[in-house]
């Protein structure tokens, strides 16, 4: 038995597609979803739990990889390096979870790291690197 946390990306025109629902149904395996989020570029992001046979499970990767769905190992997180933020707001709309809030008063960004599904996007835009995975 395997159990395993993914993160899946699926793009548009994948979203609207039993994926998951195939994924139990044909390949027998058991999930748990733990997050899910449509970024703005309507691309759907799922953090689950995968658990089935070594076999089975091994199979529905496949088939998830044959069908377009990127998959990456849930081994990481991402932390915010406050000090090197510049709260410059690069970040914001490009979460797919509104993990950034602009604070009102002040402008500054805050960070909600519970709504973090670490998807590196922001590890990818930030300019001043305020953003890091750690493994
Ligand atoms: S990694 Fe960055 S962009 Fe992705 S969910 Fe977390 S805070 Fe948002
Ligand atoms: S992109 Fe980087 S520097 Fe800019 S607000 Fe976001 S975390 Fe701060």
């Amino acid at each position: 038995m395997i159990s395993r946390k993914l993160v899946l990306s699926f793009p548009p025109s994948l979203v609207d597609k039993l994926i998951i629902y195939r994924l139990v149904k044909e390949h027998d395996l058991e999930f748990n979803i733990l997050k899910a989020a449509v970024t703005q570029n309507e691309e759907g992001m799922l953090i689950m739990e995968l658990t089935g046979e070594k076999e089975n499970y091994e199979r529905g990767i496949n088939y998830l990889k044959e069908t377009g769905v990127h998959i990456q190992p849930l081994s990481k997180d991402v932390i915010f390096v406050e000090e090197k933020c510049t709260s410059c707001g690069a970040c914001v709309p490009q979460c797919p979870t509104a993990a950034f809030v602009v604070e009102p008063v002040s402008r500054k960004i805050l960070f909600y790291e519970e709504r973090c599904i670490a998807c590196e996007i922001c590890v990818k835009v930030c300019p001043y690197k305020a953003m890091k995975m750690r493994w």
